[in-house]
């Protein structure tokens, strides 16, 4: 058992205990279950008392309701123990945050109104994780570079962590990139049960990241998730070291979606007097800082997710950027852009003097 050092927590931010999602239906395809691994997230299902139901096809059907809405509710409450496809065993560059991305689940459990999956994943918001995980991970050894370090991000498509009392994939991951000479892995999550991460074989080759944002963001946005607060103190478990009942990972700090709220300094002061408070001991800490944008099928998504949302996507009062495949993103116009960035790397290089800033978009 793990006796950790609490750090104090400012009194804007109560940590609750941590949050599990528990889906109301969990289905396997055939393919999933003649997996090994499949079997092993069977047995945890079961163990967790969750209602299964064996599927005669591959295919996911019925999970649709009669509106947009009533399949979003039925997709969220749904795990769906799949295999990954044959094509997601290419992988693809995920610039700036490490050189290849892969996934092993697809879908997300919380319900925050600005999410990153929308327009990115295809149909219902149904949460699949992927049951040929050896085979996942045995083909990343292709990507693996004999004399450089070699990143990996794992949570673009999901929470990993929200996911990880259902699957123990994240686990799988971080044992693997252990053993790797040069393979380092990336994940980030908005959750906070990491106690069953602490005793893994990491070797220094997993970061450990917790997404944060204002209490005003947080509070509004950010359906399902744990509290910042929880996130904060599952972070400062993670660092602190081994001797002190720690995971002695390497850490990070996403700031995102950044917005210029009503008062924004203040809140997001606030915010980083708290991560100073929850780090306060010397460990290998990075930033990342992103500031919100929207595309057009993000927005048109968002809208049928979340009807009711106060989430600010209107065009008129954006800049437009455009990639280099045509693509069109919506994000803060450059004078905003240059004002938020310079106090967040002001007030993190005056806090966290060792932290390092890995990017600003
Ligand atoms: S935690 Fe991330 S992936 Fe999950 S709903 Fe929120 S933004 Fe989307």
């Amino acid at each position: 058992m793990h006796v950790i050092p609490t750090a104090k927590t400012s009194s804007h931010l109560e940590v609750r205990k941590p949050r599990l999602w528990m889906p109301e239906r969990v289905l396997f395809t055939p393919a999933a279950l003649e997996e090994s691994y499949g079997q092993k997230i069977l047995e945890r299902v079961e163990s967790l008392n969750l209602p299964v139901e064996k599927l005669s096809r591959n295919r996911l059907t019925n999970l649709r309701g009669e509106s947009d809405r009533e399949t979003y509710n039925i997709s969220k409450r749904t795990l769906a123990v799949v295999t990954a496809p044959p094509s997601s065993f290419k992988l693809s560059p995920i610039p700036p945050s490490a050189d290849w991305q892969f996934h092993i689940a697809e879908g997300c459990p919380a319900h925050c109104q600005y999410c990153y999956l929308a327009g990115s994943l295809q149909g219902p918001p149904v949460i699949r994780v992927f049951a040929n995980l050896p085979q996942i991970l045995e083909n990343l050894s292709a990507y693996l570079l004999p004399d450089k370090t070699t990143s990996f991000e794992v949570s673009c498509y999901t929470d990993p962590l929200g996911i990880e009392h259902l699957t123990g994939s994240l686990s799988e991951c971080i044992r693997y990139f252990g053993t790797t000479e040069n393979g380092h892995l990336r994940w980030v999550s908005k959750f906070d049960q990491v106690d069953e991460l602490l005793d893994l074989p990491h070797n220094g080759h997993t970061r450990c990241r917790t997404s944060v944002n204002a209490a005003p963001v947080s509070s509004r946005f950010e359906g399902g998730t744990a509290s910042v607060a929880s996130r904060l103190q599952a972070l400062r478990k993670l660092a602190l070291p081994r001797t002190q009942g720690g995971g002695g990972y390497p850490v990070g700090l996403v700031i995102a979606p950044i917005m210029p709220i009503d008062n924004w300094t203040e809140h997001y002061t606030h915010l980083l007097d708290s991560m100073s408070e929850a780090l306060d001991f010397e460990c290998d800490l990075t930033f990342e800082l992103i500031s919100h944008r929207f595309t057009p099928g993000s927005k048109e998504v968002l809208q049928t997710w979340y009807p009711q949302s106060k989430l600010d996507m209107d065009e008129a009062t954006r800049s437009v950027k455009r990639n280099k495949f045509g693509g069109t993103k919506y994000v803060y116009d450059a004078d905003t852009m240059k004002k938020l960035r310079r106090f967040f790397e002001d007030e993190i290089t005056k806090r966290f003097p060792q932290g390092r800033i890995l990017y600003w978009t």
